[in-house]
């Protein structure tokens, strides 16, 4: 394999289809480097290749299972091989199941595991190879924001400005536990908890963000809601195209201030305080904003 330090590497996580293909889009467009389309399903993500290149645009490609352990080992031992650094990693992969409202413990464990634990993973395998004054966008979604918690206790603990990451672990925990033992408290989340399994990772992605930032001054990263946007994920709904959704990404990628850090940014382009519990960032599940 051939060693390639010089230019500079950017890595979408989930980005066969979706909101993740439309950054590799623009990232294949305005990057000055090389960009790593990377999916968990090979034949998929080849497949998202092909269809950029009829675009005329380049992606690289590699497999990346991010709630995969040793996937996202091995992927992180091929870049540092053959590239030595990362200089943008968004990590952009996760599910929402729409079929139960109220998830049963498996399926609240799933989306928990891909959608937050995995970027403890990425942080221990991909974070050592991010260069001085790499971007890091987490994407996040309405459903990351600190209004959708109601529990005074989990919200005490997640404003602190000693948060730590042991202490999402245990909020996360704490939560999943409660569907196991048939405790979950509906009251503990806006609009009566519905897919709190889907608040829970991604307010404690948005945290983690934060802890992230306080830990590793030399780079910049910001979570992001991207808006509803029409994926799959979206089911029919949305109102922003990818392509459009893809611009706020951008934006904090190749255009914001490498000081902007440790924020949440709105699709609008607009700095929300995470902080503000009584606000009504949160999302609801009627009309899926
Ligand atoms: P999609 O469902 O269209 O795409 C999700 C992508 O994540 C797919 O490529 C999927 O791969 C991938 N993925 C899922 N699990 C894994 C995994 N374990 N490892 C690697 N990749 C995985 O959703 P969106 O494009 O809409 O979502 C992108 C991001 O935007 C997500 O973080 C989502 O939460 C966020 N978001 C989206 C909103 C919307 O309205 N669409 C609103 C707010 C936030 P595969 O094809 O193999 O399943």
């Amino acid at each position: 394999m051939s060693v390639n330090m010089a230019g500079k590497i950017a890595v979408v996580t989930g980005a066969n289809k979706g909101l993740g293909f439309a950054v590799v889009k623009g990232l294949c467009k305005r990057f000055n480097g090389t960009v790593y389309l990377t999916s968990r399903d090979e034949t998929r993500g080849l497949q998202a290749v092909k269809k950029l290149n009829d675009l005329g645009l380049t992606p690289s490609f590699h497999q990346l299972d991010v709630s995969s352990r040793e996937s996202v080992k091995s992927f992180s031992e091929f870049i540092k091989t053959k590239h030595g650094a990362i200089d943008v990693l968004v990590n952009n992969a996760a599910i929402l199941e729409w079929e139960q409202v109220y998830p049963d413990y498996e399926a609240a464990k799933r989306n928990i595991d891909i959608n937050y634990r995995s970027l403890l993973t990425i942080e221990q395998f991909l974070f050592p190879l991010l260069r001085d004054g790499a971007r890091v966008v987490n994407v996040s979604s309405a459903c990351g924001h600190l209004s959708n918690l109601k529990n005074k206790k989990w919200l005490n603990i997640l404003q602190r400005q000693d948060l730590t990451t042991e202490q999402i672990n245990n909020f996360v925990d704490e939560y999943l536990e409660s569907i196991k033992n048939g405790t979950f408290n509906k009251d503990d989340f806006a609009d009566e908890g519905k897919h709190a399994e889907h608040r829970v990772s991604k307010i404690a992605l948005t945290a983690l963000t934060m802890v992230q930032q306080r830990k590793y001054k030399n780079i910049s990263i910001n979570a992001v809601h991207p808006g509803h946007v029409k994926t799959d994920m979206a089911q029919g709904g949305g109102e922003l195209e990818p392509d459009e959704a893809a611009e706020t990404i951008l934006y904090l990628i190749l255009d914001a201030s490498p000081n902007l850090k440790g924020s949440f940014l709105w699709y609008n382009k607009k700095l929300v305080d995470w902080f503000d519990i009584d606000s009504d960032y949160y999302y609801k599940h009627k009309c899926l904003v």
